[in-house]
């Protein structure tokens, strides 16, 4: 049975000493296989595993390797366990921890800094300068699950306590696991942008950060929010979710639209979340002289920029990794308060042995899928469709 040395557990919740845990094999490869439960060191808790949304950046890590870094190279055959969108139940306490307690139901932030870089002190530990410095001899303390470090898809992992927020036990797990996605757009909005009630936000793509940006923009009170897409059906659902306008970009020239929509000028902020490869060239003539673009899609290829443009209008262009400034406690304050249902966005669930299946339906939006969730127990064999 689980006992190591220092570590509080409770006979409420017995913890085996192995698990199952999907690893990553050749590219595209997912194995299940056998692993330890992982310890929790000083200022870390082990979560029991409840639930777990696929991201766009998990297909990519899983297919493509980056922007996974295990020990400092690509994370395929490196018995790596992907997932980084989970949430749980606390069951162990590190040595010390009396921040959280046994039992109590969590949701997790990506990141947990190094605490001692130059970034870290900043706050922004999602762009900790000692990123990935965790294999080996290099211990920094730094973690990204699922990135640089195990992550969500098998039944337990470590957290440090920096990165858990706790969840009131009206929030479903399928819930729970959006809010790291909620925070990520409210990151770029609000900690990185400074975005204040009145102002004016575009979001381009209704990706699931985008859906949830047009959220938050609205939970914050920015005015108009408009969304931009491709697919009516999307576009449909961020008007649910709070959407002013929405602009089908096959229709309707984007650009031109955003103008006529906000009164024929360009608006405060754009969060392109499209990744497409116009996608900057077309947010820096959205925004007014002095607005500002905040960049959360991966492009796959590099694409020329129309520098003098964002020079003569004195544009802020910035990138946006992960959920910073614990902003994932803000956007789980909305949550909470229900100021916008983030569950319109989860579309399946399937069991965690049937994680090869949900990965399919996220990656060919099989059944116009948007958030697919695994859970390692209480899914039924079956899929359930949230609506
Ligand atoms: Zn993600
Ligand atoms: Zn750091």
């Amino acid at each position: 049975m689980y006992a190591p040395v220092g570590v509080k557990t409770s006979t409420d919740y017995p913890i085996p000493d192995t698990m199952k845990a999907w690893v990553l094999g050749n590219p595209g490869e997912l194995l299940l296989r056998d692993k330890s439960v992982p310890v929790p060191k000083k200022a870390e808790v082990l979560v029991r595993i409840d639930a777990v949304a696929i991201c766009a950046t998990d297909l990519e890590i899983i297919y493509y390797g980056r922007p996974a870094l295990i020990g400092g190279g690509m994370p395929h055959n490196k018995n790596f366990t992907p997932g980084h969108e989970y949430m749980g139940t606390v069951v162990a306490l590190g040595p010390a921890v009396d921040e959280h307690t046994i039992g109590q139901r969590v949701t997790v932030e990506i990141h947990a800094g190094c605490g001692q870089c130059k970034r870290c002190r900043e706050g922004m530990y999602t762009a900790c300068l000692n990123y990935g410095l965790n294999y080996g001899d290099v211990d920094k303390g730094h973690r990204a699950n699922g990135f640089t470090t195990d992550g969500g898809f098998c039944e337990y992992q470590v957290n440090n306590i920096n990165t858990l927020v706790a969840i009131s036990d009206d929030m479903s797990d399928e819930e729970a696991t959006l809010v790291v996605t909620a925070g990520t757009a409210m990151y770029g909005l609000t900690e990185l942008g400074g975005l204040v009630a009145g102002e004016s936000v575009v979001v381009t793509g209704p990706g699931p950060i985008g859906l949830l940006g047009v959220a938050v923009a609205k939970a914050m009170g920015a005015c108009p929010v408009i969304l931009t897409g491709t697919r009516d059906n999307r576009l449909k659902i961020g008007r649910e979710l709070g959407a002013d306008h929405v602009i089908n970009v096959r229709n309707e020239e984007a650009v031109k639209s955003v103008h006529r929509l906000n009164g024929g000028k360009g608006v405060d902020y754009v969060l392109e979340c499209s990744g497409a490869p116009n996608a900057v060239n077309e947010a820096i003539r959205m925004v007014n002289r002095g607005g500002k673009v905040c960049l959360a899609a991966f492009p796959h290829e590099e694409t020329p920029v129309d520098v003098a443009h964002i020079v003569r209008n004195n544009i802020y262009v910035y990138g946006i990794r992960g959920e910073g400034k614990s902003a994932t406690h803000r956007a789980e304050a909305f949550m909470a308060q229900k100021r916008f249902d983030a569950t319109r966005i989860h579309t399946h669930t399937f069991p965690l042995e049937d994680l090869p299946t949900a990965i399919r339906y996220a990656k060919d939006r099989v059944e116009d899928a948007i958030k697919v969730v695994v859970k390692a127990r209480g899914a039924s064999a079956h899929r359930i469709a949230a609506e």
